[in-house]
């Protein structure tokens, strides 16, 4: 299997290097224009705890939307399964990340599902602190354990991009004040937001990410219990639902794996109790997915035989 991976990774970079010129950098957040759209890389990581990592792994990029899965668990430990749900649901929508359409049109006005802006932007607001510096701390520590990266840190340029011209998740955030599902200060929660999307990883912690959660939120290396079992199984499932937005049908079809995209390039995707994998290539597609990442996933999922399904 170790020589298949190996194999199977680096072809899989070669072969679809060339689909990142079919997709386009993430522009509404300016300071993301500043990646280069050529690179890619990734790292599988095996339960054994053996690396296997190809093309641009070690180029740091800001997580975005692939910390709504580490926030969720966060939450759900700080509060609580039912208190968290029942602020948002569980259903995927179909629509794109940031739409705000079905906020209005629901009967009951709650975020459809946590993993698209709405839902987390309320998974932000409900981690437990004194004030925003400490909830920082406590989300940037609970990173830090999962990555077994005791460096990771904020990147300011893209945090204070998004944080001027994020307006749609303003829109979201302030129509989500009004009728009652955010009860904090809504510039508070979007600046804790901006910066949750702001962390800088790198494949490799994705990758170690990603072992947490496929292995029942386990550190293969210590031993110790980070993310509690049964919410552990709950990330991988709305991964497989809503991980990928509207793409998250086809992509179940196509690689068959819990995953998770974010707008500066970067998947996380697992094999549960096998492996976790990180990717990056900041070329994307109109759902706002890595183009290249996806089609390295689908090429890994089929040569190894990876899907759940
Ligand atoms: N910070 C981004 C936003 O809220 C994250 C979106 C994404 O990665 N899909 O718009």
């Amino acid at each position: 299997m170790k020589e298949e991976i190996k194999k199977h990774l680096e072809n899989a970079i070669t072969s679809y290097h060339h689909y990142y010129a079919s997709g386009k950098l993430a522009a509404y957040i300016p300071a993301l224009l500043e990646a280069n759209p050529k690179a890619i890389g990734a790292c599988i990581l095996d339960k054994e705890g053996h690396w296997y990592c190809a093309g641009d792994y070690e180029k740091r990029f800001t997580i975005q939307s692939i910390s709504k899965i580490v926030t969720l668990a966060l939450a759900i430990m700080d509060n609580g399964e039912e208190s968290v749900f029942s602020k948002m649901g569980y259903e995927p929508t179909g629509d794109s990340f940031n739409s705000l359409v079905r906020m209005e049109i629901n009967r009951v006005p709650k975020p459809y599902n946590p993993m698209i802006n709405a839902g987390a932007i309320v998974v932000t607001s409900m981690i437990k602190g004194e004030d925003n510096n400490e909830k920082l701390e406590r989300i940037i520590d609970f990173f830090k354990r999962l990555t077994s990266n005791e460096e990771l840190s904020i990147d300011g340029k893209v945090y204070l991009s998004e944080k001027e011209t994020g307006h749609r998740n303003r829109a979201l955030a302030y129509y989500m004040k009004e009728v009652g599902i955010l009860s904090l200060d809504v510039e508070d929660v979007l600046d804790l937001y901006f910066q949750q999307c702001s962390i800088l990883v790198n494949c490799q912690d994705l990758a170690k990410i990603a072992m947490v959660f496929a292995n029942d939120g386990v550190d293969i290396n210590t031993g110790e219990e980070l993310v509690p079992k049964y919410i552990a199984r709950k990330i991988r499932t709305i991964m497989v639902t809503c991980g990928m937005y509207d793409a998250s049908g086809s992509f179940a079809v196509r690689v068959g794996l819990p995953a998770k995209s974010g707008v500066g390039g970067g998947i996380i995707a697992l094999s549960p109790k096998k492996l976790g994998i990180g990717l990056y290539g900041p070329a994307l597609d109109d759902k706002g997915n890595s183009i290249v990442g996806m089609k390295v996933l689908e090429e890994l999922s089929r040569k190894l035989d990876l899907s759940i399904f």
